[in-house]
């Protein structure tokens, strides 16, 4: 799960990482009476999206008067900001973040992630901050350190004096970044995060470290343990299907393609996609409903694909281990009558009930390609979109 930059700032703050103050603002109103609390005289306003490259987009702006924030806001809110990471599309901005001016003297770097190569959690700091890391990485890939963190240890104050000494900081702010990757740690572990980025990380004209922007990732399967960060999550930033398909706790993940999937099972909702790529075409989904799915269910995750227009056709592979083919032929049936299906439909069944399944569906009077395995189930429906094109 991604938050916002102002929530990031927040929960970082409470284990003790440099912020500025700031409020969040979902008018311009707000935004003038936060700006008047802080004081100026120089405010930023910042466009609250969960995406990066705001700045190039348009979507922060230092301003110098509590009119000016007025005027800025109300030229944010409800705008579309595209930046690099937003896709053309953009997004809509719905809420923004007013912070205090800041005398900026350098900009760096700086990030924890897990590194599932080592299986540890790893900082990359960098003296090119404030731009994009990724052409960074590409252009200058030595520009980038990185270190490992034993997870018995900890991060300690020698490898955050490393650090230091990589993003070339001196006196009494080698001291500044001990403390500050230390908390950045604690709040990585403490939080169960799977990413924290601060770029950039700031040197400021009083020779004091701050985190001017941060970004943070959680690993999902642990939001059970933080309700406070579970509250943050902003529906309004992710994908409306997801949205959807999460409520019938169906694992589903927008892809590009145009062949829709339904499986049972991650693995084999994997190698699926993997066969469509193999007969020549791309999968518009992941798609995992489980293996206790129901009627009901199979027919919410039919939906949730053919919400997608690039879908040209669907293949449903299910093994019935649990779930009895029988049982999903009726829903794949029910589902197929209920949103009028216009798209080839190739499905492949295997295990328990198989042949009943089958029949099922081979009675039912809609045009449903039959697989016999999972090579034909592949071929069968790139065939059939290719033929429908
Ligand atoms: P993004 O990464 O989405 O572009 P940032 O928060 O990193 O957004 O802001 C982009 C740039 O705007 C920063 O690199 C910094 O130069 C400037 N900036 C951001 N916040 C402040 C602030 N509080 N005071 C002064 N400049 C800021
Ligand atoms: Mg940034």
């Amino acid at each position: 799960m991604n938050i916002h930059e102002y929530q990031a700032k927040s929960l970082l703050a409470k284990y003790g990482v440099a912020v500025p103050r700031g409020g969040v603002a979902f008018t311009p109103e707000e935004a003038a009476n936060v700006a008047r609390e802080l004081g100026g005289p120089v405010w930023v306003v910042k466009a609250q999206i969960h995406a990066g490259g705001r700045g190039k987009g348009g979507g922060v702006k230092v301003v110098k008067s509590i009119d000016a924030v007025t005027d800025t806001a109300k030229a944010m809110l409800g705008m579309t900001l595209v930046t690099h990471q937003t896709g053309p599309e953009g997004k809509l901005v719905k809420r923004l973040y007013v912070e205090e001016g800041c005398d900026i003297k350098r900009e760096l770097y700086l990030s924890l992630l897990i590194d599932r190569a080592t299986s540890r959690i790893t900082v990359m700091a960098s003296t090119e901050g404030g731009m994009d890391i990724e052409e960074v990485a590409a252009k200058h890939p030595k520009k980038i350190f990185k270190l490992a963190i034993d997870p018995v240890t900890g991060l300690q104050p020698f490898h955050a004096r490393k650090i230091a000494f990589a993003l070339k900081l001196k006196d009494k702010q080698v001291g500044s970044a001990v403390k500050f990757l230390q908390a950045m740690y604690q709040a990585f572990v403490g939080l169960d995060a799977s990413i924290v980025e601060i770029n950039p990380l700031v040197v400021t004209g009083a020779g004091d470290l701050i985190a001017l922007d941060a970004k943070m990732n959680f690993d999902d399967n642990a939001l059970f343990r933080h309700k406070d960060v579970a509250e943050m999550r902003d529906p309004d930033e992710e994908d409306p299907s997801e949205l959807e398909a999460a409520k019938y706790e169906l694992n589903y993940v927008k892809l590009d393609g145009k062949i829709g999937c339904m499986v049972n099972g991650a693995g084999l909702a994997m190698a699926t996609m993997d066969i469509i790529k193999l007969y020549g075409s791309e999968p518009a989904n992941f798609l995992d409903v489980g293996g206790g799915a129901t009627k009901e269910r199979v027919t919410a995750a039919f939906k949730i694909i053919l919400k997608d227009p690039n879908v040209k056709g669907i293949l449903v592979n299910i093994f019935g281990g649990i779930m009895r083919c029988d049982v999903i032929a009726e829903g794949v049936i029910a589902a197929a009558r209920e949103v009028k299906l216009a798209v080839p439909l190739v499905v492949r069944l295997e295990g328990t009930n198989v042949e009943l399944g089958k029949k099922i569906m081979a009675e039912s009077g809609l045009p449903i390609i039959s697989g016999d395995n999972l090579a034909d189930a592949a071929a069968k429906v790139v065939k059939a979109v290719k033929e429908a094109a």
